[in-house]
């Protein structure tokens, strides 16, 4: 089933966590002047139109603040200055870009970028806006073509899983495919996005507080990925508001194993930059996390 429709949701708080952190980690693969391998395994549409996505969803239009907020932060950190430059010439024209543009952004000649995507319609818009581009787009299973590219050559480099969790088995699919990936190439890094939910929801018909059945699957699959992630794993929490029954996702993690040296001091500032500008309450729920040592 694919209904899920990232131009809902683009520019909203949690692709603002996520894009921070994926250019957090290219800067780091940039350290050194060797090729790296980077795949994208859900890339969605590329860029996003945010007028159309306001016009259809009138609660989206704060979500969408939070990116042009984002664009303002203030202060001298270089990846949120990074970012700054990435988006602001799409959000001038009322647009915003995906994992692909940013990543795309900042390749280098010798890198190699994989992007996949299967919605039909979300692969036309991507080879639209990567046309031109050095990128290799595949219309196909992000978890079929993580097993397919890897390991790459050369293998240094890094995956970003970035599944729309519309079902419950998409977790489970994210532990598996990892947990292989592990085995075939220790060396990669692995950022993988996750939604935080609140631990109940109001039911839209009955008008009822009601458990949300897909509340604590993300901190299952934290839990079970740091059993096998032995050589190193972060994790990033930013909770935009406090849970509650009228927000189903009130913030976003990503989960970085196999960090690179330093990262969490990286991810520090950009995260206090985030809890400065767009959080919406006083909550101190957001965190950076050392839930595996690197060895
Ligand atoms: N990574 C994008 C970004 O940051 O701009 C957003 C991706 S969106 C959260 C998830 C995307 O995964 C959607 O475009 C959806 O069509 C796509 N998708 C869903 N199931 C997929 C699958 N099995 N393989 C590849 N893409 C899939």
């Amino acid at each position: 089933m694919l209904s899920y429709q990232h131009s809902y949701h683009a520019g909203n708080h949690a692709d603002v966590l996520k894009h921070l952190c994926l250019l957090a980690l290219i800067e780091k693969l940039q350290i050194k002047a060797k090729p790296y391998f980077y795949l994208d395994t859900h890339a969605g549409n590329g860029c996003y139109t945010l007028t159309h996505a306001i016009a259809h969803n009138s609660q989206h239009v704060d979500e969408v603040v939070a990116a042009k907020l984002s664009a303002k932060m203030a202060g001298g950190n270089a990846v949120i200055q990074q970012y700054q430059h990435i988006v602001s010439s799409y959000l001038d024209k009322g647009m915003y870009p995906g994992s692909p543009l940013i990543a795309e952004a900042q390749a280098r000649e010798q890198d190699t970028l994989h992007m996949s995507e299967l919605h039909p319609q979300a692969f036309e818009d991507l080879s639209h806006w990567t046309k031109g581009t050095s990128l290799h787009i595949h219309k196909r299973d992000g978890f079929e073509t993580l097993n397919a590219l890897t390991p790459p050559k050369p293998n240094r480099g890094m995956v970003l899983i970035d599944p729309a969790y519309e079902q419950a088995q998409e977790y489970k699919q994210v532990e598996e495919s990892v947990k292989s990936l592990i085995q075939k190439w220790p060396q990669g890094i692995i950022a993988i996005w996750y939604p935080l939910l609140s631990p109940t929801r109001i039911n839209r018909n009955t008008k009822e507080i009601e458990d949300n059945p897909k509340a604590s699957l993300s901190e299952k699959m934290l839990s079970n990925l740091s059993e096998f992630a032995e050589q190193g794993m972060i994790d990033i929490q930013f909770a935009v508001q406090k849970p509650s029954e009228l927000v189903g996702m009130y913030g976003s993690g990503m989960v970085v194993i196999n960090p690179p040296w330093q990262f969490e001091e990286s991810m520090k500032p950009i995260l206090s930059a985030l809890t400065s500008q767009i959080q919406i309450d006083d909550n101190s729920l957001s965190h950076v996390q050392i839930v595996v040592p690197s060895p």
